[in-house]
């Protein structure tokens, strides 16, 4: 899925989407409100380290196509880098250094020991066989083995990558160290390391974060109306999740459009139906679009698929009482001041998604130790995390009268500055 054209520009509002400068601007506030210098903001606002490659890939009609990669680490002090690696035709290099910072906000939020690290490659994974796709994937690897590593910088599954592509990656990263290195990287197959619960892992931390904005608005789970905007990993799981609870899934969407029924959808039926890229609605005659999807009626509304989807176009126009950002970025500065004025909860994306990492990071562990745990031990340790995070960022937010995407990026500061501090690099 994902990284929207518009991302590096000013949206038909004016509004600058520019992921990079929003999310600097924002950790700008963050830092001035803990009263850091501004040297910590220089340290902060660009990642340590910025890599560029080039991937000679033999296509199978013989010609030999060169990709370009990246790989961004951002900040070292807590820990190893850590992140995804996405697949797609509009990753550039500025998305992938402001995802990385975004990776090293999560690990701050859910007080992990890492810093945030992310990864993309120019490509279009939907128009490739099954072997170009392992051709660049082992050739990727190669070309950023010297700085990544399970001690230095551990990679991740992201938009259009998989587990398979993870199993290509580790074991080419293998054989050029020349020992078996499951904790390389994570959401690996379970034979080759992976952990249980890792595919699920950030639909469930969105679960739980829902579950606790619902008890802070005194919403009942049961019997709620969601919409969730996105049918892949993230909102097929969370659908299907909150279907389970008793909510009423009224609304879900894909690239293609919108399905909306307010009497409840078939979830199960939807998920038995959508193809491995989460496409659904393609198979129904009557659909409305994304953009009227999120303006339908509705208590919860869960934005997981791309960025830029609330903005001042739409936020006065948002039903629900309770935002819960599974996507990355789907809601401009602008529009979180709206919701924020209109009192809708907004439970933010580095908040919200940051199950993912953390089983990720459950997952490095079990590698390191060699020694794993049951798929329920997994769950209690997630479900632990992830409402310790929410308590302190809705804390911090209540307490310093902020709204809740700024309050978690004062948590998400904290640990890197000081760690950063530590260490005399300001
Ligand atoms: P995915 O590729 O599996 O699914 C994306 C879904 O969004 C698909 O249903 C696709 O059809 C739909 N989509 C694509 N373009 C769209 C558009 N313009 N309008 C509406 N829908 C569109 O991706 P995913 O892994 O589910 O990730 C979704 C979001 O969640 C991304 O922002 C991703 O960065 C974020 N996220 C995912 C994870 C994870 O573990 N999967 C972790 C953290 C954050």
């Amino acid at each position: 899925m994902v990284a929207n054209q518009a991302m590096n520009s000013n949206n038909e509002n004016g509004e600058n989407t520019d992921v990079l400068d929003s999310t600097r601007t924002i950790v700008k506030g963050a830092l001035d409100k803990l009263g850091y210098p501004d040297e910590v903001y220089e340290l902060l606002k660009e990642p340590l380290r910025m890599m560029t490659v080039r991937i000679p890939v033999r296509m199978d009609d013989g010609t030999m196509k060169v990709f370009t990669g990246y790989r961004a680490q951002h900040n070292d002090a807590v820990g190893p880098t850590k992140g995804g690696v996405r697949f797609h035709p509009n990753v550039t290099e500025k998305e992938v250094k402001a995802l990385s910072i975004w990776m090293s906000l999560k690990a701050g939020i859910v007080d992990l020991p890492y810093g945030g690290g992310k990864g993309g490659i120019i490509c279009d994974p939907r128009e490739m066989s099954f072997r170009e796709l392992e051709g660049l994937s082992r050739g990727y690897v190669r070309a950023i083995s010297q700085i990544v590593g399970p001690t230095k910088d551990i990679p991740a599954p992201d938009v259009f990558t998989n587990s398979q592509i993870m199993a290509w990656m580790m074991d080419e990263y293998s054989r050029i160290d020349e020992y078996n290195s499951p904790g390389f990287i994570t959401g690996k197959p379970i034979v080759l390391g992976g952990s249980n619960g890792r595919e699920s892992a950030t639909a469930k931390g969105v679960t739980i974060c829902i579950h606790e904005a619902c008890k802070k608005r005194d919403i009942n789970i049961e019997g709620a109306k969601v919409i969730v905007q996105g049918f892949g990993n993230a909102g097929s799981f969370l659908a299907k999740f909150l279907h389970d609870a008793g909510a009423v899934v009224v609304g879900i969407s894909d690239a293609y459009g919108a399905l909306y029924d307010a009497d409840g959808l078939d979830i199960d039926y939807l998920l038995d139906r959508r193809d491995s890229f989460g496409t659904i609605t393609k198979l129904f005659d009557e659909t409305i679009s994304n953009k009227e999807l999120l303006e339908m009626d509705c208590d919860i509304l869960i934005p997981a698929a791309v960025e830029n989807q609330i903005t001042v176009e739409n936020a006065d126009k948002i039903k629900a009482s309770i935002v819960v950002e599974a996507a990355n970025g789907p809601t401009t500065m602008e529009a979180t001041k709206i919701l924020t004025k209109r009192d809708i909860l907004l439970v933010p994306d580095v908040l919200a998604s940051a199950g993912g990492v953390t089983v990720s990071y459950f997952e490095w562990v079990q590698n390191n130790q060699g020694y794993y745990w049951p798929e329920q031990e997994i769950n209690e340790k997630l479900h632990n995390v992830m409402i310790k995070a929410f308590e302190n960022v809705y804390h911090i937010a209540e307490t310093r009268q902020v709204d809740m995407r700024l309050a978690a990026y004062m948590v998400g500061v904290r640990k890197m500055s000081e760690a950063s501090r530590f260490r005399g690099w300001v």
